[in-house]
C-alpha cells in the first residue's frame, strides 16, 4: 500500500478524545477516570490501526467504541463480587470460603468505616496487645496454653517452623509430603522456613520407630517432628500412620517439638455428620505442642490462622520476625472476634458453616420443592433430585453431605454462563450435562435474588 493510501485509511480512525466523549464510555469513565480510559481507548485505536492495514479497510468508529468498552466492563468484571454459590460445596476456596455471620457482619461494618481498638488497652489508656480475645477464646476452646492468630494457615505452618526449627532439622513422614492447594506444599514451606528435612517412612507407611531412627542418627540436631493432616488427599489400603498421642509421647521424651498442621480447624465434632475430620481439641489434647489451622475452613471464620499449644512456644513464635510479615489484618481480626463468640455462647449453628453442614437434608429438601413450585407456576421447566455436596475447603474430599437441588436441562454450558454473568452472579455445578442449583449452599437471604436471576436467565 502507498503510503498516502495508508494515511487516507488511518484519517477515518476515531482519535482518543473523541471516543472517550461517546456517551456509551462515561458509565465506564466515571468509574474508571479519564487515565485508565485513555489507555484503553489507546490500545482499542492501536488494534483498529493494525486491522485497518492488515484489511485495508478501517473498523467503524462505532467498533473502536464497543472495543473500548468491552475492555473497560473486562477490567471492572475482574472485582471480587458477592456471587450466590449453587455448588454444593459449603467451603469453596474460589468463592472465599467460610460466608461469615451477620453478627460478624455487623462488627465489620461498625469497624471498616472508623478507627478500631486493635493494638489498644482502652481501660488504661495503653497499647494493648493485638488479636488478645480472639487469641483468649481460641486457647480456651482449644484447651491449649495460649494461641496467635496469623493471616492464614500457611503463613501459621511457615512461622511455626520459622520460629522452632530454622537453621535445625524436622522429621517429616514420606506419607504427609503433600500440596494441599496450588501453592502450599509441604517440602517447599519447610525449606522456606530454613529448616532441613528429614524423611522418614515410606509413601503408604510410617510408624514411630521410624520417627524415633531419625532422631536417633542425628542427635541434637532436630528441633521438630511435623505432622500434617492430608487434608484433601486420602490413602486407603495397605497404609499406617501413628496415633498424634504416640508421636507427642517420642517428641516430649526427646525433647522436640511436635508440630501438627492441621489445615481444616474443627471446633465442633462432626462425626455425628459422618465426617472424619480431626478436631483441634484432639490435637492439643494428644500432646502436639503446637496446632496450625486456618480460621476460614471448618472454623467458619474469616481469612486467617491460628497457632494454639504450649505457651512457653507460642510466644517464642509470637516473638519471631516473621509475625510482624505474616499478622492478621484489622478486619478479619474483628470477623474473626465476633464468630468466636459464637463458639463461646455455644452458638453452633449461628456459624454460617456450621449451620449449612448441619441443616438436615429435609429442610434443604422443602426449600428446594419450594423454588421449584415458584418456579414452575411461572412456566419454567425444573426437576428437583437428591444430591451430594462437599464440606470443601481442602476436608473431608470423600465424605459426600447429602443435600438437594434443583436440576436443568438443556444448553447447560449457555445457561451457566449466563448465571455467572449477571447481578448477582450464581455459580451451579454442572454434571453429567444437567445443570444444578444445590440449596444447602444458598445463603438464607439469597432465595429471592436466586429465583429472579433463575427465572431471567
Ligand atoms: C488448607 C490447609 C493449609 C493452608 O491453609 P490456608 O489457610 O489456606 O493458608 C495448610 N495445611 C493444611 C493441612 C491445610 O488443609
Amino acid at each position: 500500500m502507498a503510503d498516502s493510501d495508508k494515511q487516507q485509511l488511518l484519517r477515518h480512525l476515531p482519535k482518543v478524545d473523541a471516543l472517550l466523549r461517546a456517551p456509551e464510555l462515561s458509565a465506564a469513565q466515571q468509574r474508571l477516570g479519564q487515565k485508565t480510559m485513555t489507555r484503553l481507548a489507546r490500545e482499542a485505536i492501536g488494534k483498529a490501526r493494525r486491522q485497518a492495514l492488515e484489511q485495508g479497510v478501517a473498523p467503524e468508529a462505532e467498533a473502536v467504541i464497543a472495543a473500548v468498552r468491552t475492555a473497560a466492563d473486562a477490567l471492572l468484571g475482574q472485582r471480587a463480587r458477592r456471587v450466590i454459590n449453587a455448588t454444593g460445596v459449603i467451603l469453596h476456596t474460589n468463592l472465599g470460603r467460610a460466608p461469615l455471620s451477620p453478627a460478624a457482619v455487623e462488627a465489620l461494618a461498625a469497624s471498616a468505616g472508623g478507627y478500631t481498638s486493635v493494638e489498644l488497652d482502652l481501660e488504661r489508656g495503653r497499647r494493648g496487645a493485638r488479636g488478645a480475645f480472639a487469641e483468649a477464646a481460641l486457647a480456651q476452646l482449644s484447651g491449649a496454653e495460649d494461641a496467635l492468630v496469623v493471616n492464614n494457615c500457611a503463613a501459621a505452618v511457615l512461622l511455626a517452623l520459622s520460629a522452632v526449627a530454622r537453621g535445625k532439622k524436622v522429621v517429616v513422614s514420606r506419607g504427609e509430603q503433600v500440596e494441599i492447594g496450588g501453592s502450599f506444599r509441604v517440602p517447599e514451606v519447610l525449606d522456606r522456613s530454613g529448616a532441613d528435612m528429614i524423611e522418614v517412612g515410606t509413601t503408604n507407611r510410617t510408624r514411630t520407630a521410624d520417627y524415633a531412627r531419625a532422631l536417633d542418627q542425628h542427635p541434637g540436631e532436630v528441633a521438630a517432628l511435623l505432622r500434617v493432616h492430608p487434608s484433601n488427599f486420602r490413602q486407603i489400603g495397605f497404609t499406617e500412620r501413628p496415633p498424634l498421642d504416640e508421636l507427642a509421647a517420642l517428641a516430649r521424651a526427646r525433647d522436640v517439638v511436635l508440630i501438627q498442621d492441621l489445615g481444616g480447624g474443627a471446633l465442633v465434632d462432626l462425626s455425628p455428620l459422618g465426617l472424619d475430620e480431626p478436631m483441634v481439641q484432639t490435637g492439643v489434647s494428644a500432646g502436639a505442642h503446637l496446632v496450625c489451622f486456618s480460621c476460614d475452613k471448618l472454623l467458619g471464620g474469616p481469612q486467617g490462622g491460628a497457632i494454639v499449644g504450649d505457651h512457653e512456644l507460642v510466644n517464642r513464635v509470637r516473638r519471631d520476625p516473621l509475625a510482624r510479615a505474616l499478622r492478621l489484618g484489622r478486619l478479619p481480626l474483628v470477623a474473626l472476634e465476633a464468630t468466636m463468640e459464637h463458639y463461646l455462647a455455644g452458638d453452633r449453628d449461628a456459624v454460617p458453616t456450621m449451620f449449612a453442614l448441619h441443616r438436615p437434608v429435609a429442610e434443604v429438601k422443602a426449600r428446594v420443592e419450594g423454588w421449584a413450585e415458584l418456579l414452575r407456576a411461572q412456566g419454567i421447566a425444573v426437576s428437583t433430585a437428591e444430591t451430594a455436596g462437599r464440606a470443601g475447603g481442602g476436608t473431608l474430599p470423600e465424605s459426600p453431605v447429602p443435600s438437594y437441588a434443583l436440576v436443568f436441562d438443556g444448553d447447560v454450558e449457555t445457561m451457566a454462563h449466563a448465571l455467572r454473568n449477571g447481578a448477582p452472579p450464581v455459580l451451579p455445578r454442572i454434571h453429567d450435562g444437567r445443570l444444578y442449583i444445590d440449596g444447602r449452599t444458598v445463603m438464607p437471604d439469597e432465595d429471592e435474588a436466586l429465583l429472579k436471576r433463575l427465572r431471567d436467565v
